[in-house]
């Protein structure tokens, strides 16, 4: 059995972590409970973690369709995703769970009675990635989409190239401008790693607004091909090198046919 931590933020958001360093969250309303990604396929069961949590009805959502955080789906009956990472579905193991699949689409909300948790569509790690705001604790939940403490991995086979990304930045701290009242350092990043946020090479790297602009930064500096790149053993797509790439405390991985 794979050792899990319950990280507890407030007395109704959880994070259940899992050894391997994967990422589901809890968030549980006064009628239904939100799941956040399902973690790393194993065989062991998540359901009696959850259900330590909660007995509400279930709510459950894909940040974005990598194996790491579409685990146990044979314990749920019906799961959000956006639909631009189907083909992650498209091999033996995870075709069983296509038609569990419901679509999301941009600015869908979910209802848990207290709580109304809002999808918006932040592509770029994965065409699919979803951001989840939840505006009464100020928490967004974001997957990998800006990495999660360690810099985000754009060398994977399906990231867009960095012109897509940067546009989705901008898109997504303008949605919070517009939409909110509060300042857009005010709220707290919760990534599909918790559990790595201290294995960055800076040792802690927090996800935060300010890093997110560094992130957009550093993909307009990549595409003007000022940015040193540093061959990294990161996991390798398309038979391509991987390169660390930095600017300020803004980290992520890439591959050269996605600077464009
Ligand atoms: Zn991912």
């Amino acid at each position: 059995m794979k050792k899990y931590d319950i990280i507890t933020f407030n007395d109704h958001v959880y994070c259940i972590n899992s050894e391997d360093l994967c990422s589901i969250y809890v968030i549980i309303g006064t009628n239904k409970a939100m799941v956040i990604d399902t973690g790393m396929p194993s065989n062991d069961k998540i359901m009696p973690l959850i259900r330590k949590l909660t007995d509400k009805e279930l709510i459950v959502c894909l940040t974005h369709g990598h194996y790491d955080h579409i685990g146990h789906l044979n314990e749920f009956d019906k799961v959000y995703m956006g639909m631009e990472d189907l083909p992650n579905f498209n091999n033996p193991k995870n075709k069983q769970y296509v038609n569990k699949l419901i679509s999301l689409h941009d600015e869908m909300i979910f209802d848990l009675g207290n709580l109304k948790i809002k999808a918006i569509k932040t592509p770029g790690h994965t065409p699919g990635s979803y951001t989840f705001i939840d505006y009464d604790d100020k928490y967004l939940f974001t997957g990998d989409e800006f990495g999660s403490g360690c810099g985000v991995w754009m060398q994977v086979f399906d990231a867009l190239p960095l012109s897509k990304y940067i546009e989705s930045i901008d898109n997504f701290i303008n949605y919070l401008k517009s939409n909110y009242d509060i300042d857009i350092n005010d709220w707290t990043y919760l990534g599909g790693h918790y559990g790595q946020e201290k294995t960055s090479r800076f040792g802690y790297n927090p996800l935060n607004a300010e890093m997110v602009l560094n992130l957009k930064e550093l993909s307009r500096l990549l595409l003007l091909d000022k940015v040193e790149l540093i061959p990294s053993d990161a996991m390798k797509f398309n038979n391509e090198q991987s390169y660390y790439v930095s600017y300020k405390n803004a980290e992520m991985v890439i591959r050269k046919s996605n600077i464009k």
